[in-house]
């Protein structure tokens, strides 16, 4: 055990790890990469905050995409068109190539696993219509959402983690990353760590760090996500001096229930279900004459907060829309839906099987996030080289931007983004690492920046209570960085922001032990959203068009000649923020497709 000292004179003991490689995050893209490494020989640790089924993978509902073709034609230059087209054109199209392609014999491989996917009367994978997913380039609704009831997510995590325990990966569970460990040369050697169990502080070391540790959907007031989605991922990026890309593109999912914000899967719609207003019209056919309900995400949530706008929203408040289910029949809900029949319930007080369920457009997915490329490693951009890597770093899942996202994420590909990039980050580990290759010794003091700030935090003894300083963070983002923007309403978040932020130096945390401290977490958390929350606002305040989840007022259209581009951001210490751009890669990884050039999008 080693001892580092503070400053101030006290010191930890800090127990040193030697790993090939360390993911931190074990929802589902941190799983499968783990298991991959595992599989390929390396000696390979897992550190997670909450026990690895509780991974915020757990509740994703609907299904994951992939081309199977089990229920109608399909194929998966299909899918690779209409993922192209959902993200505005704004996503890296040799990722989206890749991950199109590379869905199905994922998908048979989770299978294999044993994922319990719902079955067709002849025994094959049951596959869904979902929003956005179209056959031949946009003709009509495909069957590609493969599904596990409304529990995918439930059944993926479950088994990539008993795939986890079969593979001999170390987990290191309730242990809480702080920091990078980067050296002098910018190359990542490692993470700090704090036992949330017994309070010992941790010092990994490895060839590779994967972040793998989620969405920061607790940034904003009303959200989908779970608790723990913080953005710590990005928070040790940007502390490391590195850029986020594309941090402006929050996706919000039309049917959030009302007021609780828990989600209803888009699968609900798939099966059938539709929205109307006050007048009881189904309005989406007038916003999306196709697709209508199954139109992409950001159409149907900014249709549906045009139809409030308009004074007709439903209820004494005129504040939110119906979702209709009750045509569907008693049994397909309880077969098909039985999840979501349960929560409507329990926090609409609502039995779908007779009664629509109050919805409203709810904060759901980070597009933006660790840019990297294809193969997982994170980018360090340069004028030079807009694709230049940072050896030691990977990045995978919702908090990595790779980008197959773009400004607008399909249902059902986040689930499919996990396991496929997940799988490419243990392809390319096993290329470039030798299982238990000899290490460098650690910078000399390596993990002291971290554990000076662990400390500083732990003994704050400011004025503003850690949940007040969250509560004023979540109101400017709910407030400012909404579905429909404006010049003005950015300028003012930015400014909100910056005293939410100057608001850090203030912050008070009352419990000093080491011990199960949910006080000081909660602050170190506040920490990572702050960043993810100021780079988020910066970024969405300088993009002067309408793209995907961006609906800009003072610039409605989407404007390709000077906008189709990625925005990278930067946040110092004091929260200013730095932007810049690189261009969207237009390129594929095979010549079994071609470029899809930008067109108007109309569903
Ligand atoms: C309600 C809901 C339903 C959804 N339904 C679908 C769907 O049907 N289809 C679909 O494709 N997508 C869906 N999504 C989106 C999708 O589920 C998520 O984007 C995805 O599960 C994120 O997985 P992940 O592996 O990136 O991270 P998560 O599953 O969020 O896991 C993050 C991991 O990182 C760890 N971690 C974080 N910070 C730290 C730290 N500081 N130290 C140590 N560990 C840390 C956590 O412990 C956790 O293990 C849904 C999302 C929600 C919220």
């Amino acid at each position: 055990m080693n001892a580092i000292t503070m400053p101030s004179s006290r010191a930890y003991n800090v127990i040193d790890h030697t790993y090939d490689v360390v993911v931190v995050g074990a929802g589902g893209s941190g799983l499968r990469a783990t298991f991959g490494m595992g599989a390929a020989g390396l000696k390979t640790a897992c550190i997670t905050k909450v026990f690895p089924t509780r991974s915020h993978t757990v509740a994703a509902q609907g299904g994951i995409g992939a081309a199977l073709g089990n229920m109608g034609e399909d194929d998966w230059r299909w899918h690779m068109y209409d993922t192209v087209k959902g993200s505005d054109w704004l996503g890296d199209q040799d990722a989206i190539e890749y991950m199109c392609r590379e869905a199905i014999p994922a998908v048979y491989e989770l299978e294999h696993y044993g994922v319990p996917f719902s079955r067709t009367e002849d025994g094959r994978i049951y596959q869904r219509p979902f929003g956005g997913h179209m056959k031949e380039y946009g003709k009509e609704p495909a069957m590609r959402a493969c599904a596990a009831a409304d529990r995918t997510g439930h059944a993926i995590l479950h088994t990539l983690y008993q795939q986890s325990l079969k593979h001999e990966a170390e987990f290191f569970i309730e242990y809480f990353a702080l920091d990078l460990i980067m050296d002098q040369e910018g190359a990542c050697r490692g993470v700090m760590a704090w036992n949330l169990e017994d309070g010992s502080i941790h010092r990994f070391r490895a060839q590779t760090v994967v972040l793998a540790t989620g969405g920061y959907g607790r940034a904003f007031l009303s959200c989908t996500s779970a608790h723990t989605c913080t953005g710590d991922g990005t928070g040790m990026v940007l502390r490391a001096g590195l850029p986020c890309q594309d941090m402006e593109f929050v996706q919000f999912h039309p049917t959030g229930i009302f007021p609780a914000g828990c989600l209803i899967t888009e699968g609900a719609r798939g099966e059938g279900g539709y929205l109307t207003n006050s007048e009881g019209e189904r309005f989406m056919e007038r916003y999306a004459p196709t697709a209508k309900d199954l139109a992409s995400r950001d159409v149907v949530s900014r249709s549906m907060t045009m139809e409030i706008n308009a004074g007709r929203g439903c209820g004494p408040h005129k504040d939110h829309i119906m979702l209709h289910l009750e045509h569907l029949g008693a049994d397909l809900l309880h077969e098909r839906l039985p999840g979501i029949s349960e929560t409507s319930k329990v926090f609409a007080g609502v039995d779908v099987t007779k009664e629509p369920i109050p919805v409203l457009p709810t904060v759901h997915y980070n597009m933006g996030g660790i840019p990297t490329n294809v193969h997982t490693e994170v980018l360090r951009p340069t004028k030079d080289d807009p694709d230049a890597t940072i050896p030691g770093l990977m990045a995978v899942g919702e908090a990595a931007c790779v980008s197959v996202h773009g400004a607008n994420r399909l249902g059902t590909n986040s689930l499919l983004d996990l396991v496929v990039f997940g799988r490419a980050a243990a392809h390319r580990a096993a290329e470039m690492l030798k299982p238990g290759a000899s290490q460098p010794s650690l910078p000399p003091k390596a993990g002291e920046a971290s554990l000076d700030r662990f400390d500083h935090t732990r003994y704050a003894k400011g004025g503003t209570k850690v949940a007040d300083l969250r509560l004023a963070m979540q109101r400017s983002m709910q407030g400012h960085a909404a579905v429909f923007r404006t010049a003005k309403s950015l300028t003012e978040g930015v400014a909100k922001m910056k005293q939410a932020w100057g608001g850090l130096a203030d912050m008070s945390v009352s419990d000093r032990s080491l011990i199960w401290n949910s006080d000081l977490m909660e602050a170190l958390e506040l920490h990572n959203l702050m960043g993810s929350a100021m780079t988020t606002m910066a970024s969405a305040e300088a993009r002067h068009e309408s793209r995907g989840a961006h609906a800009h007022d003072d610039y409605p259209e989407r404007d390709d000649q000077n906008w189709m581009k990625h925005t990278l951001s930067w946040c110092n210490a004091k929260g200013d923020v730095t932007l810049d751009y690189r261009p969207v890669r237009m390129r594929t990884l095979t010549n079994e497709v071609s470029v899809f050039p930008p067109k108007k999008r109309v569903y």
